[in-house]
C-alpha cells in the first residue's frame, strides 16, 4: 500500500461521501436550477458571512475569476513573492486580467503593513495604480502557514485605506480556522473576496466556492460563464462538498497533529523542518545528505509518496493518512537514511532565501 503524503489533493471521496454524491438532487446550474449547489453556495455565503456565493470547478478559476472581477488591463496588484496566484497559476492574473505583479518578500507568508504601504501606489502617468491586494492562508508555499486575525485585519484594513480592495485565497483557509479558533466569518469580514476549496483537505473530488458581496459576485458570476466555468447538474459534486462541510472540518485537527508527529521526527533524525501551523510539512534534506529529488525518489522506493518544491520536500498529511501511517512513513525515512545518498551527492549547506 501507497502512503500518500504528495498532497491533501490526492484524498479519494469516502463510501459516505459517493453515496450522498449519488443521491444529490440535480438541476442546471448554469441556470441557477440545481438545488444542491444553490443549497452550497447559501451555506458558504453564511458561513463566511458574504452577501453571495459562487460555486467554481476549481481554486484556480476563483483566483482567475475574482482578480478578473477586482482589476482592468494595466493594474497591479500586489501579492506575496511565493504567493500561489504568482507561482502555481500558469500566469493567469497577466494573461488574462493584463495585471501586473507587484510582489512583497514576506516572512512565512505574511508581510507588514510598512511593506504593503511601500509598494502600494494610486498609480500616475508613468506607474500602474495598486487595484488589489492578494492574501493567502493558509500560506502554500511559505508551510501551510497562518496569519494572525490581528495582523491579516491590519494588512486588509492599510489596503482599503489606501482604497484597494482585497482577495483571500483561501483553499486552505479552513485549516486556519481549525488551527486558530477564529471562525470563517473573522477571516472573510476584512476582505472583499474570499474562497475556500474542497479538494484539498476537506476530501472532496472537485469544487471551490468563492464569496463576496452582491456588486463584485455578479460581475463573477458573468466571468465564470466566460471562462467556461458555468456547469449543468454540478450538484452531483456540490453534494460531495456538503457532505465535507458536514463531517471534514472538525477532522483537520487530526491532520495537524499528524503534521507535528511528522515534523517532530523528521527534525529528529537531522532534516531542517519549518515548524507546521497546519497539514503541511516542509523539510530540507540537505542537512542529512540527500537532495530533494533523491529523498522523494528514494522515498518512493519505499511506497511513500512525497513531493519535490525547488530544494525543498513537502509531506502533506489528510483524511487519507493516519497515525500509524505517518509513523511507516518515518521508519521509511530511517530505512533511506540507512541506505545513503542514491544520487551521488553529498551534504551541502542549506542555503534558504526565504
Ligand atoms: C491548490 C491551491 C490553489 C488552486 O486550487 P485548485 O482547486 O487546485 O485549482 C490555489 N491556491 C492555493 C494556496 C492552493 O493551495
Amino acid at each position: 500500500m501507497t502512503i500518500n503524503l504528495f498532497s491533501d489533493t490526492q484524498t479519494r471521496p469516502t463510501d459516505a461521501m459517493r453515496a450522498a454524491m449519488a443521491s444529490a438532487e440535480v438541476g442546471d446550474e448554469q441556470r441557477k436550477a440545481d438545488p444542491t449547489v444553490n443549497e452550497l453556495q447559501e451555506r458558504m455565503a453564511d458561513l463566511l458571512g458574504k452577501e453571495r456565493a459562487i460555486f467554481f470547478p476549481t481554486g484556480t478559476m476563483c483566483n482567475l475569476v475574482a482578480i478578473a472581477a477586482h482589476t482592468t488591463h494595466g493594474d497591479s496588484i500586489v501579492l506575496e513573492h511565493s504567493g500561489h496566484v504568482l507561482r502555481s497559476e500558469t500566469s493567469g492574473a497577466a494573461a488574462v486580467s493584463g495585471c501586473v505583479i507587484e510582489t512583497i518578500r514576506g516572512e512565512r507568508g505574511m508581510f507588514t503593513v510598512e511593506q504593503l504601504n511601500e509598494v502600494m501606489t494610486p498609480g500616475n502617468q508613468y506607474a500602474p495604480p495598486t487595484r488589489l491586494v492578494c492574501l493567502e492562508q493558509t500560506h502554500n508555499f511559505a508551510g501551510g502557514t497562518v496569519w494572525p486575525l490581528d495582523r491579516y485585519s491590519t494588512v486588509a484594513d492599510a489596503a482599503h485605506d489606501a482604497g484597494v480592495v482585497v482577495h483571500t485565497d483561501g483553499a486552505r483557509l479552513m485549516n486556519a480556522v481549525v488551527a486558530s479558533g477564529a471562525s470563517a466569518e473573522a477571516w472573510a469580514a476584512p476582505v472583499d473576496t474570499i474562497w475556500v476549496d474542497f479538494t484539498k483537505g476537506l476530501g472532496a473530488p472537485t469544487g471551490a466556492v468563492l464569496a463576496g458581496d452582491d456588486e463584485v459576485m455578479e460581475r463573477a458570476w458573468l466571468l465564470k460563464h466566460r471562462f467556461g466555468g458555468a456547469m449543468r447538474q454540478a450538484g452531483i459534486v456540490a453534494a460531495g462538498c456538503l457532505h465535507a462541510l458536514d463531517h471534514h472540518v472538525d477532522r483537520l485537527a487530526d491532520d495537524h497533529a499528524n503534521a507535528r508527529r511528522l515534523a517532530d521526527g523528521l527534525a529528529e533524525l537531522g532534516f531542517t523542518v519549518t515548524p507546521p501551523d497546519t497539514n503541511l510539512v516542509y523539510v530540507d534534506p540537505r542537512p542529512v545528505g540527500l537532495t530533494a529529488k533523491g529523498f522523494a525518489t528514494a522515498m518512493a522506493s519505499h511506497n511513500i509518496e512525497i513531493s519535490t518544491i525547488g530544494d525543498r520536500n513537502r509531506l502533506c498529511t489528510h483524511l487519507d493518512v493516519s497515525t500509524a501511517d505517518v509513523d511507516a512513513a518515518l521508519d521509511a525515512v530511517r530505512a533511506v537514511l540507512a541506505e545513503g545518498p542514491t544520487d551521488g551527492l553529498t551534504a551541502a549547506p542549506p542555503a534558504y532565501d526565504g
